[in-house]
């Protein structure tokens, strides 16, 4: 019998998350059906409950929806909590269940695809939204040796940084909130933009010497060379956009919702040969 999953966001029509999961499907002769969801600015909720009178098994979330999402679930992941925010639901007979994949997402594609190990590095993270704050603790838990969030409105790094604190079991790592401003004189073996300056063409105030020797330069955004790469490029980082997060945040999903675990490699070399053509 085939399983319905969904993907729910507004704008939605761009999204890659069906031909991912049907490629997962397939690797792993799983029968599933996964649909785009457009759902009203004000109906998030009523566009989840409709889904599950529908019989639909599960359902990933994207902008602008990540926290309703977090509070439509009646059960929340660890890691959904420190996110703060949800992008992939759980349907079952005691309701739902909210977690969060793209923090896992990340860290997978930089330490198993790319190959670089977050342990004892000094980790830039620019951004301070919902994309920063889901990767925040995945990140922490990989024991950089420093971890600096920067962002143009300060105050969000800033909280970011003392939610950490609050919590005893993080303080291994050393972890502060700069402004742009004050970067300069600093380098970072690993930089994260977890901005969405790219979506518009936009430069990001960085100091030109913040990158070390081998560093390497990850921008979440997937499907062109942003500022920020060319950026970076300039600067002798070696860069990757955000396209491999993207398919890992999705396989954890798949794993949650079917119990298996599809392969990536094959779906990430599928994107990047159509990127090509
Ligand atoms: P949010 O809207 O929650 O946050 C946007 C962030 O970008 C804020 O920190 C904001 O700063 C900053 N920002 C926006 N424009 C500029 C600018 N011109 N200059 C400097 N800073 C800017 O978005 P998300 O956190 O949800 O998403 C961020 C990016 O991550 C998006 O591009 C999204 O596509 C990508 N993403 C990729 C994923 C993947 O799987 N590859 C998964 C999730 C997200 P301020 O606080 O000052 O407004």
């Amino acid at each position: 019998m085939t399983d319905f999953y969904a993907v729910i966001g507004n704008p939605i029509e761009h999204s890659k998350s069906p031909v991912i999961h049907h490629a997962f499907a397939q690797l792993t002769h799983q029968d599933i059906q996964y649909e785009r969801v457009l759902a009203p600015l004000d109906a998030f909720n009523e566009t989840v409950h409709d889904l599950i009178s529908h019989g639909f098994k599960g359902a990933n979330v994207t902008v602008p929806f990540k926290l309703e999402a977090f509070a439509i679930a009646n059960r929340l992941t660890e890691r959904a909590q420190d996110a703060g925010a949800v992008n992939t639901l759980i349907f079952d007979a005691e309701g739902i269940i909210g977690d969060n994949t793209d923090g896992v997402g990340l860290v997978r594609d930089i330490t198993q695809n790319i190959g670089v190990a977050f342990a004892g590095k000094r980790v830039l993270l620019i951004g301070a939204g919902g994309a920063s704050e889901g990767v925040l603790h995945p990140i922490l838990a990989e024991h950089p040796a420093l971890l600096i969030i920067t962002n143009r409105t300060l105050d969000k790094a800033l909280n970011m940084v003392k939610r950490v604190e609050a919590r005893d079991e993080m303080l291994f790592v050393s972890i502060n909130a700069y402004a742009f401003d004050d970067l300069h004189g600093q380098q970072f073996d690993i930089v994260i933009n977890a901005t969405s300056a790219g979506l518009t063409d936009s430069h990001l105030p960085l100091p030109t010497g913040i990158f070390a020797p081998n560093a390497l330069a990850y921008d979440m955004m997937y499907g062109r060379i942003t500022p920020f790469m060319a950026f970076a490029l300039d600067h002798g980082a070696t860069v990757f956009g955000g396209l491999g997060m993207l398919i890992e945040q999705a396989a954890e999903a798949f794993s949650l919702w079917r119990g298996v675990r599809p392969p990536t490699a094959p779906v990430i070399e599928m994107f990047k040969q159509q990127a090509k053509a």
